[in-house]
């Protein structure tokens, strides 16, 4: 058997106007984030569940309307920041704002094997990975440890939940492993 170099052909992903067929589900598209990566690290000291937030968000909760309405406005502003799909169990304090719920493998533990040399995603060559996009924002604010950590699978039965009211109740703490030794702490949760 010959020991010389084995040459791979990389096959170009589908085009750019591809379309799942009849009754397929969309799939997730990468989003850019909007919030760029200094305003997001600023916003998450507000929103981390201090003694405020908790209050704020237990009293949401007791009343369904006002639940809603907050879940609604939740759903709004990060959709249009990061192309949030109301997973529930929001992964963006460790991933540098870039939701990986775009993925359209919807991978929440880094990028699969079919990133382009580029940073392109695989099934959508005309939008680059969320990972590659979420190192970069991450080690722009020294963050970039944070991609190290192991996120636990997505708990389907939460979709269309608030994240921020998940977060302050604690339903969302250990989402991620902890006390792992890296240089950067966790930054969510009883944690922080
Ligand atoms: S709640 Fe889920 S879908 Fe929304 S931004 Fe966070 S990780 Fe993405």
């Amino acid at each position: 058997m010959s020991s010389g170099p084995v040459h791979v052909e990389l096959l170009p992903g589908p085009p750019a106007d591809w379309q799942p067929g009849p009754g397929e589900p969309r799939l997730p598209r990468p989003t850019e984030p909007r919030l760029a990566p200094r305003s997001a690290y600023v916003v998450q000291r507000f929103v981390k569940p201090n003694w405020l937030n908790r209050r704020v968000g237990a009293l949401v909760e007791r009343l369904p309307l006002a639940r809603r309405a907050f879940t609604v406005a939740e759903r709004k502003s990060k959709e249009d920041l990061f192309g949030c799909r109301m997973c529930g169990q929001c992964a963006l304090p460790v991933t540098g704002y870039s939701c990986p719920m775009g993925c359209p493998k919807e991978l929440r533990n880094g990028p699969c094997g079919g990133v382009g040399p580029g940073g392109a995603c695989e099934v959508y060559p005309d939008r680059r990975c969320v990972w590659v996009v979420g190192y970069e924002r991450a080690a722009s604010r020294g963050h970039a440890d944070d991609l190290r950590r192991l996120q636990r699978p997505v708990d389907h039965r939460r979709f269309g939940e608030s994240s921020w009211l998940n977060y302050w109740a604690g339903r969302d703490d250990h989402l991620w492993t902890d006390n792992d030794g890296l240089a950067s702490p966790p930054v969510m949760g009883d944690h922080q």
